[in-house]
Formats: C-alpha cells, structure tokens, sequence
C-alpha cells in the first residue's frame, strides 16, 4: 500500500510488541517446523472448538523471521535479498505438495527493469467442476530494501510490510498443500515489485487475463502482523462497501472476523495493494484483508518495521480463523461472492 499511507501517517501518530524465534528452524526445513503439524483429528476436535490449531506463533515466528531478517537486506524487487526470499518460498511450496501453475513457480516481470519473479503456486480443485474455478489467494514479498537510517540501521526490513501477508498466505499454502479438499482450484500468489507500483500483481493479472483464466475472486493479505486496537472485528477488508465478501466471511466464521474501517475507505486502500490489478482485468471480487488501521503501527517504510514488534500469536490466530472460511468460499457450491 503505497504513498497514501505516508500521507495518513504525516497526519496521525502511535505503535506495538512479540518474541525473537531461534532461527535453526526456519533454514533447515521450512516445511514442517517441529511441533507444528497438526493431526486430521486433533484439526476436528479444534474446530469443534471453534478455532483451527494448525499454525502456531513458532510456525510464523520461523518463517517471518527469515524473511524480515537483515540477511534478506529488505527484499527490494531485483536485489539479491529477494532472491532468497523467493527460493524459500519455492522451498515451502515444494515441500508442501503446491505445484506449479506455469513452467516453474517463476513468473517473471516483464513491466519491470531488473529480472523480478512472482513466486506463484497452485493447487488443483477437487470438484470436477468446480475446480475450472480459480480463487486466487496472494500477497507481496518484496520490501522496499533502505531507508532513513536510524542509529546506523538503514535496512527497511519490512516484516509488517508485508512479510507478515507473505507468512499468512504460506500457512494457507501449507495448510491446503497438505490437506487439500479444496474443491476449486487455488493459486498461490507472493508479489514482486508492489512497492514499484504494484509491478507484479499487474503484470500477473494481465497475463492470467490473456489466458482467460476462470477468476471467481482475488484475496490479497497485506499489513496483518499487528492487531488492531478496539475495533469489534479482528481484521477488515479494503472495498468493504462494494461486495459482500465481509459478510459471507462472517458467516462462516459464525463471528465478526471481518469490519468495515473507515480510514481504509477515505484513503481509498482498495486501489492501493495487489487486488486491485485483479479487480480492474477481471471485474470479479478482488479486496485485501489487513489489521494496519494509522493508528497500531507507526514503523511504516521505516528501519523499525522490525520482527521484533510483530505479534505472533496473533498472525497464527489470524492463520487459523481464516482457512476455515477459505475452506468454506472455495467449497461453496456456488459463486456466493458478489460485487454490489
Ligand atoms: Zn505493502
């Protein structure tokens, strides 16, 4: 989410915490970090409470922590930082059992000057059907690389922005890599070059269009490693107001997981991250899920967008009462969700 939100944050001030992760875990086998892998059964006795138990803060803490760490030097699109970030998440994919959708899981630029790849993955639907159906569910990995130095750390190592969507849209990866049952068919979208201008997810978008791909909705997660703070919904959804993604949601978590935020709307967020391409070549429900609302995080495009402060119970609690309701739209008989 570009530029307007230097602008809301020059007008509105504040900021929040979590827990370093021993990083061994997230080098030697991203796949399955010990202790993370839930059973069939124990994932029916969760959901029977409610809430799914199959990511964990030491699942996402492993995996944003590399991904936000100095090493990757701020992922900027065409950097070598980047580069290992889009082999890890070749890596999660490969060792998940998500294919590819084109030759390989790279999808290279052609909008862009440096050689920059989307990470793109795919699952195919179960439904003979349905599964001609696409949901396409995404996030940008890249990050803007510096900025302003403070106390000689000049590495902008974007883990809100959006190491924390990319983590988000891995567990999904891993979740439906392993258990499947997805009777549509899902491609798995991480983003280059957003912070040049949402690069990527233009580019992907016009490409997949080229290729008529049969898009029933486009769901992007950006900023979600923070909570937000007294709001009765966990997360809201940029375009809120044209479709009834927010209330299908809701009905299927049987809570309020999903809210309106109306600084989103006045700074008009739902043109300003990767759905939006998708929206403007298909015309189909495309909106971006996020819990940044101007006031819970005031390290935005800077060197303190650290690990450090991202709360990891919170992005697995994310992660765990979002599959159920992407279980339930990419299983849904019919095409439920709809533009007003
Ligand atoms: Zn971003």
């Amino acid at each position: 989410m570009k530029n307007i939100i230097c602008l809301a944050i020059l007008s509105i001030v504040i900021g929040c915490g979590g827990s370093k992760v021993d990083q061994t875990v997230r080098l030697t086998n991203p796949s399955s970090a010990s202790g993370t892998i839930a059973s069939e059964a124990a994932l029916k006795t969760a959901r029977k409470k409610g809430v799914l138990n199959f990511s964990t803060d030491e699942r996402v803490g492993g995996v944003i922590t590399y991904l936000a760490s100095d090493e990757l030097n701020g992922r900027e699109a065409g950097s070598e930082g980047i580069e290992m970030a889009a082999k890890y998440i070749e890596g999660i994919f490969r060792n998940n059992g998500v294919k590819t959708y084109f030759e390989s899981y790279r999808d290279t630029l052609t909008n862009f000057e440096k050689p920059a790849y989307n990470v793109v993955g795919y699952i195919e639907g179960t439904d003979k059907n349905l599964k001609n159906e696409f949901i396409i569910i995404g996030a940008h990995y890249d990050h803007i690389g510096a900025a302003e130095p403070v106390a000689g750390d000049h590495i902008a190592n974007g883990a809100n922005d959006n190491a924390s969507g990319t983590t988000a849209v891995l567990e999904f990866a891993r979740y439906f890599g392993r258990f499947g049952k997805n009777k549509r068919s899902i491609i798995f979208a991480l983003f280059s070059a957003e912070e040049k201008g949402l690069l990527g997810s233009k580019h992907l978008a016009k490409k997949l269009k080229e290729q008529n791909l049969n898009l029933y909705a486009m769901l992007n997660f950006e900023m979600v490693g923070v909570p937000l703070v007294g709001k009765d919904y966990f997360m809201y959804v940029t375009g809120y107001e044209e479709s009834n993604l927010a209330d299908i949601s809701n009905a299927y978590a049987k809570e309020k997981l999903v809210g309106f935020l109306p600084t989103a709307k006045e700074f008009n967020l739902f043109q300003r991250s990767d759905n939006y391409p998708f929206h403007t070549e298909f015309g189909v429900p495309s909106q971006t899920f996020c819990t940044f609302d101007f006031t819970n995080f005031d390290h935005y495009h800077k060197v303190g967008d650290e690990v450090s402060i991202m709360d990891f119970d919170h992005l697995a609690l994310l992660v765990n009462k979002t599959i159920p309701v992407l279980k339930d739209i990419i299983n849904a008989p019919i095409r439920e969700i709809e533009y007003k």
